[in-house]
């Protein structure tokens, strides 16, 4: 291996571990709606991240413009509204929010509350055109499904609607909601790891809540310590044991109408959670997507190929599976199975200080002298408000230094920092290591005619399908 290879391969060792939580949020909605922020973290709605332009990270990848939100779309009685709940392979599971108008009753419009389509689960396939134009649909994503077939519960989804935020990994839209999930003891809580947790969920701009479990196993007083010491970061922390049952209302209520994804380490209990979460829905959401397949195999014919094939196995996994699973008390959880170390992928020097509440407090009381340069680093730069006297600065200075060096290295070796310019492979033995992005454009030519010609095709056939 050359002596650079190599020199990178363990810098990326210790940068990024093998398995990544990236995350980013698309839009500034809900930071600009006050109402949205978490309820533990006052002080988030004023000082928010969007002082920082680096955090805002990319467009939407959806190309062309997505259906906006407030979209007056009327349906047709084969189309409906829905929201995709999972994912697998080239297939969705869309369930149904508002059904076009139903034939067999001239009064229904799919308002009617009552209607028995509402809630229908509908296997679907993306429509081509969307696949051409690179538009990409996600779990967690509304949509106009079509060609809706009512009783052998499938169609095809036709348009997305704009997301207002998007996780890249676990790839689900509109999250609105991030749950950081640790235990007390066993593992053992340790402060710098759930700090760079929390700086991953913070760096999304997404509203959080931290919640610890396993509290039967540690004395009263260390509860409380912990309580003081989390409050003193910035976080109202709830308290929960999953295996006494002891809390869980309270995080049911949190989650409540929210699509919620669950950060936190292995081992402390997220998937117990996840079960306590759904009150004995433990229909494996695989194998009601396998059943779906298997009943409507003959009319997705073509589109099985590139499935998982479920006789040999073989494949299986190849293919990210992601799923909302929803919650006995109402709302969605991503469930999130082996992603549990942050990358801080998106996490650049300039905006790694808005993702500590300490850091954003001491702002905004100064306010407004604040720092008295705009790209101040708080290391005693003159005029700077933040002083060192506070538990987590030392985590500050250390995760500083390692986005320092990653951003380093990043403009040694491909000339620019910029996250979107690299794309990370996971080389054997679970090392990633971050490699420039081939630009399509100048690596698989297509031609404009050809694309244009097809999609031409498509609408065309779309116009002619009756
Ligand atoms: P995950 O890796 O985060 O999904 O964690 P799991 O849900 O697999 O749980 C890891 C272990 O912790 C299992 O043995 C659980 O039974 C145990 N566990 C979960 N909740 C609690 C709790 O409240 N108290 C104790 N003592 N153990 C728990
Ligand atoms: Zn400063």
């Amino acid at each position: 291996m050359p002596p650079l290879a190599a020199a990178s391969n363990l810098l990326l060792l210790r940068l990024h571990p093998p398995l990544t939580f990236a995350l980013r949020r698309l839009s500034i909605s809900s930071l600009s709606n006050p109402t949205s922020h978490p309820d533990n973290n006052p002080l988030r709605a004023k000082t928010s991240l969007l002082n920082d332009s680096s955090h805002l990270i990319r467009s939407s990848p959806l190309t062309g413009p997505a259906l906006s939100t407030n979209h007056q779309t009327s349906l047709l009685p084969n189309q409906a509204i829905g929201f995709v709940a999972s994912s697998q392979a080239n297939f969705m599971h869309v369930i149904v929010e508002k059904p076009g108008p139903d034939p067999q009753n001239s009064n229904s419009d799919g308002s009617n509350l009552l209607d028995p389509r509402i809630g229908t689960d509908l296997l679907c396939v993306v429509r081509d055109l969307l696949k051409k134009i690179k538009r990409r649909v996600l779990v967690g994503d509304k949509v106009i499904v079509g060609s809706v077939d009512w009783k052998d519960k499938r169609g095809m989804i036709e348009d997305v609607f704009e997301r207002v935020t998007e996780v890249i990994d676990p790839p689900v839209a509109n999250v609105d909601h991030l749950l950081v999930f640790f235990a007390l003891d066993q593992p053992k809580l340790e402060p710098f790891n759930l700090t760079r947790f929390l700086v991953e969920a913070e760096s999304t701009g997404i509203p959080l809540n931290l919640v610890l479990n396993k509290t039967e196993l540690i004395p009263e007083e260390t509860l409380f310590d912990w309580k003081e010491r989390l409050q003193s970061w910035g976080y109202q922390p709830l308290f929960c044991s999953v295996d006494k049952k002891v809390g869980l209302s309270a995080i049911g209520e949190k989650l409540k109408g929210k699509t919620t994804v669950l950060m936190g380490p292995s081992g402390v209990g997220k998937s117990s959670l996840i079960n306590a979460l759904r009150g004995g829905q433990n229909d494996a959401d695989e194998d009601i997507m396998n059943k779906l397949l298997e009943q409507n195999s003959k009319w997705f014919g073509e589109q099985r190929v590139g499935t998982v094939s479920t006789k040999s196995g073989k494949g299986k996994h190849t293919t990210r599976h992601v799923s909302l699973l929803p919650l006995a008390g109402g709302g969605f959880l991503a469930d999130t199975p082996g992603f549990n170390q942050p990358s801080l992928i998106k996490v650049t020097k300039r905006n790694l200080a808005h993702t500590f509440p300490e850091i954003r407090r001491m702002m905004q009381e100064s306010a407004p002298s604040r720092c008295s340069f705009n790209d101040c680093l708080h290391l005693g730069e003159p005029g700077c408000v933040v002083k060192g006297d506070w538990e987590r600065y030392p985590y500050y200075l250390q995760l500083l230094d390692e986005i320092k060096v990653r951003e380093e290295f990043q403009i040694r070796t491909f000339g620019t920092k910029r996250e979107g310019e690299f794309r990370y492979k996971t080389r054997s033995g679970g090392i990633k290591q971050a490699e420039p992005k081939l630009d399509r454009k100048k690596h698989r030519r297509i031609s404009r005619k050809r694309i244009n010609q097809s999609i031409a095709d498509d609408i065309e056939d779309d116009i002619f399908d009756p």
